[in-house]
């Protein structure tokens, strides 16, 4: 048990008393923001092998499951799992297919969860009802992409969505039983530690029970990698990320589970920072500062209002 923030792990031993997994998919989803055909070229850090779930879409979900349980079960030993629909946004495509691909979960009895990753502004009424129909079996999350709560944060990633439509997505689903997760990104470049707090500080406000904390990062064939060829903007150091992540976790509420505090890239396609893949020391060193600090994930919690 993380003594100075609520890992997602330990939400999952508390609710479910026993070692769950999340099971990343890829259903070969596309994304509204990244059609070619319509001039879209996607976020700028976007990359769609980016994406650490199987990139092998030859391998049908079945069997992506059932792979992915078989090393599960071997490492970990896990008994339930959770199945996460990761790659690109997981709900970009009409209801009668989003069951389709969301019904393979009750082949398998040991799928206790589905979790749903997407964009604010692909979401809608019939969309959210087919989702929350799984509510009754299943312990359901949508994780909307957000990022930053700053519009010119937002314009410079070229997310093409705003604030407005992750507001108007989190009320909307906060009407049914889904469970909602928001996916951040901390060192955006132009973002100061109070911009970053405020996006915690705004997050702390809503009805969301996750956020999932990303490292802005360059990878290989994105628009940021040509930018930085040309510009090497500065990027966040490790010291940085460590104090900027306590106090992002300082503001949020005690209660919100955190999905994921370091994000890793695959190496081969990582340009920058460098210092991004070693989970272990980073986590190892927020720990340290938190406790240099005398504070934990919640802190200043309700001391902003
Ligand atoms: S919304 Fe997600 S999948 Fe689409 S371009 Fe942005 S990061 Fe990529």
């Amino acid at each position: 048990m993380d003594p100075f923030y609520y890992s997602f792990n330990n939400y999952l031993k508390t609710r479910f008393q026993s070692r769950v997994r999340r099971i990343s998919l890829n259903a070969g989803f596309g994304c509204p923001h990244r059609d070619e055909k319509l001039g879209l070229k996607g976020c700028f850090y976007c990359n769609e092998s980016g994406f650490v779930s199987y990139k092998d879409i030859k391998l049908s979900l079945v069997e992506q499951i059932e792979t992915s349980m078989a090393i599960f079960k071997k490492q970990f030993k896990a008994d339930k799992f959770i199945a996460y629909f990761q790659n690109a946004s997981n709900t970009y495509a009409p209801v009668e297919d989003l069951k389709q691909i969301y019904d393979v979960i009750k082949q398998f009895d040991q799928i206790i969860g589905l979790a749903i990753s997407t964009r604010p502004d692909c979401i809608d009424d019939q969309k959210l009802k087919l989702i929350d129909s799984y509510c009754g079996q299943y312990e359901v999350w949508l994780e909307y992409g957000l990022q930053s709560i700053h519009i010119q944060t937002l314009e410079l990633l070229n997310r093409q969505h705003t604030m407005q439509d992750f507001l108007d997505a989190v009320a909307k689903t906060a009407k049914t039983r889904i469970k909602i997760a928001a996916h951040v990104m901390l060192g955006i470049p132009g973002e100061s530690r109070q911009d970053m707090i405020a996006t915690a500080l705004s997050l702390a406000r809503l009805p969301i029970q996750a956020v999932k904390v990303h490292i802005f990062h360059i990878l290989k064939n994105t628009r940021f990698a040509e930018i930085y060829e040309q510009e090497q903007f500065k990027l966040i150091s490790e010291p940085e990320y460590v104090r900027i992540a306590c106090d992002f976790l300082e503001h949020l509420k005690p209660d919100c589970a955190i999905m994921r505090l370091v994000s890793e890239s695959s190496q081969e396609l990582l340009i920058a920072p460098l210092w991004m893949n070693q989970k272990q020391k980073i986590l190892h060193a927020i720990g340290n500062e938190f406790q240099k600090r005398g504070t934990h994930q919640g802190s200043y919690w309700g001391k902003n209002k």
